[in-house]
């Protein structure tokens, strides 16, 4: 759906990540949001609103992720300080879990 991949990743990952795509020949699909997966395509429209249809062998389904909050919202009011960390407060990388940690720590 956005306009490229691996936009989010470290250059590095997304420099050789893209050579090994382009060595493959991969086509990436850009600005497109899948609309059914059906037995042998996957219609999706694409930047300008057009319904398209692709044919497929395997789907790897990798659109991202989204915190589920309710777990840790139960422990709202449990105690002085409670503190939501990591992918529950914000899906993302491993670098954010330990940032959001070590404030956490900071302000018991
Ligand atoms: C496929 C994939 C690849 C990734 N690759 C990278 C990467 O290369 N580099 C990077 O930095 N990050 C990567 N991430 C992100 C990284 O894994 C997460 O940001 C990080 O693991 C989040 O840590 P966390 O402790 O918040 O949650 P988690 O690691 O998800 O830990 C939460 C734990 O809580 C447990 N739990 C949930 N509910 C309950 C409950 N009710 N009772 C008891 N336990 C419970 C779960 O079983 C789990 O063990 C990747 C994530 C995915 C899904």
């Amino acid at each position: 759906m956005l306009p490229g991949i691996v936009m989010q990743d470290e250059p590095l990952s997304q420099i050789s990540l893209m050579k090994h795509l382009a060595a493959e020949n991969v086509v990436c699909l850009t600005n497109s949001t899948v609309r059914a997966i059906k037995d042998d395509v996957v219609e999706y429209t694409d930047k300008d609103g057009n319904l398209q249809k692709i044919a497929y062998d395997t789907v790897i389904s990798a659109t991202g992720l989204r915190s589920d909050t309710e777990a840790a919202e139960q422990f709202r009011g449990t105690a002085a300080k409670v503190f939501t960390i990591g992918d529950a407060n914000k899906a993302g990388k491993i670098f954010q879990c330990f940032h959001n940690a070590w404030h956490a720590v900071r302000n018991i």
